[in-house]
């Protein structure tokens, strides 16, 4: 007798169907007469499941037809299925006897925002497949930036930074495609739908914006009013329309900024959450007279209510982000949020530390506001600060948009300590006042594996998931009999490295950091990669060889690193030499290790 499914219909429950079906089939003997029904419940805001489940069957109940998808993938967990990382291919599914098919719980995901934003240089495999891992993995939101994903694709296409492999062309329609499928695929998960962030400003300046390169056309004079006056001068920051703010005091800046936000919104339905953020650079914001009677947050926030009056007058209900960022990370002075349901906050405190957790206990007084000339506040206390600044003129729905698995894992070379401080974060989430998190990453942030973003995964679903026992459950079914060997390993390379080194923190020349990256090094010249054990299969026959891959990657990093930290002018050939191996080994390690980023990272904030 074949595994039934009922549900009631809708794309989302009959692809939760077919993935249980798939999953119990591969578990259970042939001939298991197993009846599951799929059901819903509504309860809007949050992601909550009821699973009972006995040898005969039963019910996976969800508030949401995505909530029974994620209790689908949650109880498969708990039956022992394992997803890795993206890619059957890494996924465990052991086998079930019938009578072990038991399970009756309830859970109400602990954060509502639980989701992951693209960065980095991504195949449409690599999309696809990250997004299929998402609700596996806990989340529920995925985040293409800009209006389409085409820097990042675009990035993989010409092999950016990789010479070994030849540019493929690559074009905006072609990016559109590869959106489309990936936005089917997102709706196919019911997974939420973010969109755009930057990019306005330069629109607003008439240049279609898919991402941060140089113009060549020029500001057209009609528009350069539209333009921030910086040191007398009305243009494009640095040839970056991306990167170039408006003159919010022009009624005709903010009008046809309102008016492209509008205009996509009513264009574009499928949107959950559209992201409103000015200029990706600070301290060039606009000095003219009206500009400098008040600030760049009051002015934002005025910006935001214009939008809200014409979504409100066009009766959509487009959910918009706001981003407390660079010079908006000071508080409005006497604007505010006539709507507040329309909004979200968005806590992006990118100069953060990554050697440890946020700590909602010292927080400092904000610094006062000077234009055009702050500086990012480095301190986890400093950066709360801010947000308690906000909080106080804004009590809505936020979450917090970090950056762990964006520039500051390559420094931490084991990934364990990475993945503590994420659990740090995510366990402090709800004394910060935030409800979520969606990180700012590398699509492929999986060498030596993907446990960071496991780690994530399962603490934003999971409030009270112990990190030591997550870090088991994924070590023994990564590495399988070797898993304490590797976990051994990894651990001590992640207590030798110092992630901020590697982000462009503190002083380049650092003896400590140049003996721990010596100690390191030799520690991954001679790791001997053990064989798999008589139980372990392919998955983990590919985790002990990535382990292998690791090692030699990781002992060129360490060699780099220490010569920099040195000042002993190696640094150079060693960088080169790094660059040179992570290059030839891309084609076989493509959605574990991002080469156009990893050299990107070291060159532009390490100081190679
Ligand atoms: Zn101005």
């Amino acid at each position: 007798m074949p595994i039934i499914i009922d549900h009631a219909p809708g794309q989302v429950l009959s692809f939760a169907g077919e993935e249980l079906r798939h999953y119990l089939g591969r578990m259970l003997p042939e001939d298991a007469p197993v009846r599951v029904l799929l059901d819903v419940s509504p309860a809007p805001g949050s992601d909550a499941f009821t699973v009972d489940l006995t040898p005969a069957g039963g019910i996976i109940r969800g508030s949401s037809d995505r909530a029974v998808l994620l209790g689908v993938y949650d109880a498969l967990r708990r039956l022992g299925c394992r997803f890795l990382a993206p890619g059957r291919e890494n996924e465990l599914v052991p086998p079930l006897a019938p009578a072990e098919l038991r399970l009756r719980y309830g859970h109400t995901a602990a954060f509502f925002h639980r989701g992951v934003c693209i960065e980095g240089a991504d195949s449409p495999e690599n999309i696809l497949s990250f997004i299929d891992w998402l609700p596996k993995a806990g989340f529920n939101a995925f985040f293409l930036q800009f209006k389409s994903p085409y820097v990042f694709l675009r990035r993989w296409f010409s092999h950016e930074n990789d010479p070994s492999l030849p540019p493929e062309p690559f074009t905006p329609q072609d990016a559109e495609a590869v959106m489309d499928r990936a936005q089917a695929a997102i709706r196919r998960r019911g997974l939420m739908l973010h969109k755009v962030g930057h990019g306005w400003t330069g629109e607003a300046l008439g240049y279609p914006s898919l991402g941060w390169d140089a113009e060549v056309r020029p500001l057209s004079e009609r528009l350069r009013p539209l333009a921030a006056e910086v040191n007398g001068v009305r243009g494009l920051h640095g040839g970056v329309p991306a990167n170039t703010n408006l003159c919010l005091s022009s009624p005709a800046a903010r009008e046809r900024f309102a008016a492209l936000v509008t205009d996509y919104a009513r264009s574009n339905p499928a949107v959950d959450y559209l992201h409103i953020w000015l200029a990706d650079s600070f301290n060039n914001v606009c000095e003219c007279p009206a500009c400098q009677s008040t600030t760049l947050s009051d002015q934002y926030v005025e910006l935001l209510n214009d939008i809200d009056r014409r979504l409100t007058a066009e009766g959509l209900d487009t959910r918009l982000v706001f981003l407390l960022y660079q010079e908006l990370l000071w508080p409005p002075v006497r604007a505010r949020l006539n709507s507040p349901d329309r909004f979200v906050l968005m806590f992006a405190p990118i100069s953060r530390t990554f050697s440890r957790s946020y700590d909602a206990q010292a927080v400092p007084p904000i610094p006062p506001y000077v234009r055009n000339r702050i500086t990012l506040p480095g301190d986890l206390g400093e950066n709360l600060a801010f947000l308690r600044g906000w909080q106080k003129v804004f009590a809505g729905d936020s979450f917090v948009y970090d950056y762990p698995l964006g520039r500051a894992h390559y420094g931490d070379l084991g990934y364990v300590h990475i993945a503590r401080v994420i659990h740090g974060d995510v366990r402090r989430l709800g004394d910060l006042g935030l409800n979520g998190y969606i990180s700012c990453q590398e699509l492929r942030a999986g060498m030596p594996n993907f446990l960071p973003n496991y780690v994530m995964g399962r603490a934003l679903l999971d409030g009270g998931a112990d990190i030591d026992e997550i870090i088991g459950e994924y070590f023994s079914a990564a590495y399988g009999a070797a898993a304490p060997q590797a976990l051994a390993f990894l651990e001590e390379l992640s207590a030798l490295s110092r992630c901020d080194y590697v982000n462009g923190k503190g002083p380049r020349q650092d003896p400590d950091m140049a003996r721990r990256m010596d100690r390191a090094q030799a520690l991954c010249r001679t790791f001997a990669v053990p064989a798999p054990g008589p139980a372990d299969g392919p998955a983990q026959a590919g985790f002990l060889t990535r382990l292998g891959y690791h090692a030699q990657y990781a002992a060129r990093l360490a060699a780099a690193l220490a010569a920099l930290a040195r000042g002993d002018g190696q640094a150079g050939a060693r960088w080169d030499e790094l660059c040179r191996f992570i290059g030839q080994g891309e084609t076989a390690f493509q959605p574990w290790l991002d080469v156009y980023r990893v050299i990107d990272v070291t060159h532009n904030y390490t100081g190679f």
